[in-house]
């Protein structure tokens, strides 16, 4: 058995815990590998949504271009370099400023003295670097890429270029919280206005101002190369004509929110309208939108963060609810084959015990049968009285071998369910006196005291005579065989009226002063081939069918036998049928 344990457990139990470990690894690398795939997903988005934005802000690169030289039109560039910014104001609100430089030179417009406070304030803020004197810092982008000027960084710029290029945002699911994460893919050119624009047609500056970033577009003409002319764009402007881009398909639009970030990360614009982030600053995945607008950022949130966690937590709750549950089914069902093949095992033993002990019964008679037989065969026994004591000898052992085989031919016959006994009306107690009267003799010649206490008058019964008679014949039998030293046998029987609904009952109790029986064992002396001390050497022998038996046949009779200790030593046991 301990075998078939630990087949059980290494054949089937410990595989399907590892097979029931590795699904929930897997369960995990998946919901990793799900995680992966949002981000992706999230991060194009972003990626998609800021090249569509740098490519709006090239469009009003090109817009302006042509606004530009529709104001020069017949003019000089020079002539027309004067009244730029009023002219450039009146027909693309974009601008919040025009303004014209010759390179090198001079700040053509607006001038110093212009009417509009933002105009002349951009003259004095900008003059230095636009005409050449000045290096400032700057993020510049022409048509053909990134400015990247060959003259190293003004003094303080390694530091303050290090400060530059951390991003203002840190995505959640964008990897770790290194710096390196952090860092901005822009760089910074420090230059004056002459050096940015070089031998460029155009470009986009942003220039760090204390409060916000200044972004100017500039162009210069095919005609005059010394002159450039720009604008500094309107941020309301700017935004109400990037906005429109940030649409996304619905389908993504039900999960996650898009927002335009500035570069004090302030929300500018978003998809849907209404979202709002627990933090600008920590969105789900972010993009640059590039050099043309340095530090804005498209960030996209997840409208429900909780919800991928939930949908996990529930699938690893099921995954573990189920594994555990098949753990369950098959160590309760593991248990339950060992317990019946435990069962089985018992039973071939108790069968394999039977055929010895019925050997053994059948041996013990034959022996003396045949030796007897074979004495009064070769005729040397002369003497009648021993002729007949012998003859009685072998009458008593052929009815005991009749009595074994009929036993084990009745059990055989209940087992498969044979043809049950007819019933009759009878009296139990005649039928108790004369089935005693038959064994009394040898009883008492084995030292019995036979004690009866039957009801004067008749007990009927429906019953089958051979059948009852058979269940006394093994009581008695069993006392004789085990309860020897006890001398006494007590058979009484009683009438019970029964309890509220129960049938009256006739009850006869066989008691005996033998050893009685363990308490251990008295649950199981019905079972057929049980036996107490189920050994051949026990000296009593016998094939533990007789209580199996009998019981069997008192339910045939609607009753019931049933054993209690006796009071004082001893066993009795209790045969109780209906009364008819
Ligand atoms: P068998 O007598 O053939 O072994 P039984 O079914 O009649 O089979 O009895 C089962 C077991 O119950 C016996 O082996 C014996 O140990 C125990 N037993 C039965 N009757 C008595 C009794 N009167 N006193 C003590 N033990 C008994």
């Amino acid at each position: 058995m301990k075998r078939a344990s630990i087949i059980f457990a290494f054949a089937v139990f410990i595989p399907a815990l590892l097979l029931g470990g590795l699904a929930l690894r897997s369960l995990r690398d998946q919901r990793l590998a799900f995680e992966r795939q949002r981000f992706q997903l999230a991060q194009d988005a972003a990626d998609a949504l800021a090249k569509s934005l740098a490519g709006e802000v090239d469009e009003m690169q090109r817009d302006f271009g042509r606004r530009a030289e529709a104001i020069i039109g017949t003019n000089t560039p020079a002539l027309a370099a004067w009244s730029f910014d009023e002219q450039l104001r009146q027909t693309w609100p974009l601008a919040e400023v025009g303004f014209s430089v010759r390179l090198g030179a001079e700040v053509c417009s607006p001038s110093v003295f212009d009417k509009r406070e933002v105009s002349r304030s951009f003259h004095r803020l900008n003059r230095d670097f636009l005409t050449g004197v000045e290096c400032v810092e700057v993020f510049a982008v022409t048509p053909k890429g990134r400015i990247s000027l060959s003259s190293p960084p003004t003094t303080a710029a390694p530091q303050k270029q290090q400060a530059d290029l951390v991003r203002n945002v840190l995505p959640t699911q964008g990897g770790d919280e290194s710096p390196a994460s952090l860092r901005s893919r822009l760089q910074t050119s420090a230059a004056d206005f002459k050096q940015l624009v070089g031998d460029a047609q155009e470009g986009i500056v942003a220039r760090r101002m204390p409060d916000q970033l200044d972004l100017l577009i500039w162009h210069r003409s095919a005609r005059d190369s010394q002159v450039v002319f720009g604008a500094q764009l309107e941020r309301s402007q700017l935004v109400a004509r990037l906005a429109p881009r940030l649409e996304t398909d619905p389908s993504f639009r039900s999960e996650f929110g898009v927002a335009l970030l500035d570069e004090r990360v302030t929300p500018l614009a978003r998809t849907p309208a209404s979202f709002n982030a627990v933090s600008w600053r920590r969105p789900f995945a972010a993009s640059e939108v590039g050099e043309s607008l340095p530090h804005w950022e498209v960030a996209v949130y997840e409208l429900d963060p909780t919800k991928p966690a939930v949908a996990a937590a529930t699938l690893r709750w099921t995954f573990a609810a189920l594994i555990t549950g098949l753990l369950a089914a098959i160590a309760i069902g593991g248990w339950l084959v060992v317990q019946e093949t435990r069962r089985e095992v018992l039973l071939a033993r108790r069968k394999t015990d039977f055929v010895s002990n019925v050997s053994h019964e059948l041996k013990t008679p034959l022996t003396s049968i045949r030796m007897f037989a074979e004495l009064l065969a070769e005729g040397r026994v002369t003497d009648p009285e021993r002729r007949r004591q012998h003859l009685e000898v072998i009458a008593v052992e052929s009815a005991r071998l009749t009595r074994l085989v009929d036993g084990v031919l009745d059990f055989a016959r209940l087992e498969r369910g044979g043809a049950a006994p007819t019933l009759k009306r009878l009296d139990l107690a005649g039928l108790i006196h004369d089935t005693l009267a038959l064994h009394e003799p040898r009883l008492r010649s084995a030292g019995f005291e036979v004690h009866t206490r039957l009801p004067a008058g008749p007990v009927t019964v429906r019953g089958n005579a051979d059948a009852l008679a058979q269940i006394i014949v093994n009581l008695i039998s069993n006392v004789e065989k085990y309860a020897a030293d006890g001398h006494d046998l007590t058979l009484e029987l009683k009438t019970d009226p029964g309890e509220r609904s129960e049938p009256a009952r006739a009850c006869l109790s066989v008691a005996d002063r033998g050893p009685g029986i363990p308490t251990a064992c008295s649950g199981r002396i019905f079972e057929e081939f049980y036996r107490v001390h189920d050994t051949l050497d026990s000296g009593v022998s016998g094939a533990g069918l007789g209580l199996s038996l009998a019981q069997r046949l008192a339910q045939v009779h609607q009753g019931a036998l049933r054993h209690q200790p006796r009071p004082g030593g001893g066993a009795v046991f209790i045969l109780e049928i209906p009364l008819a």
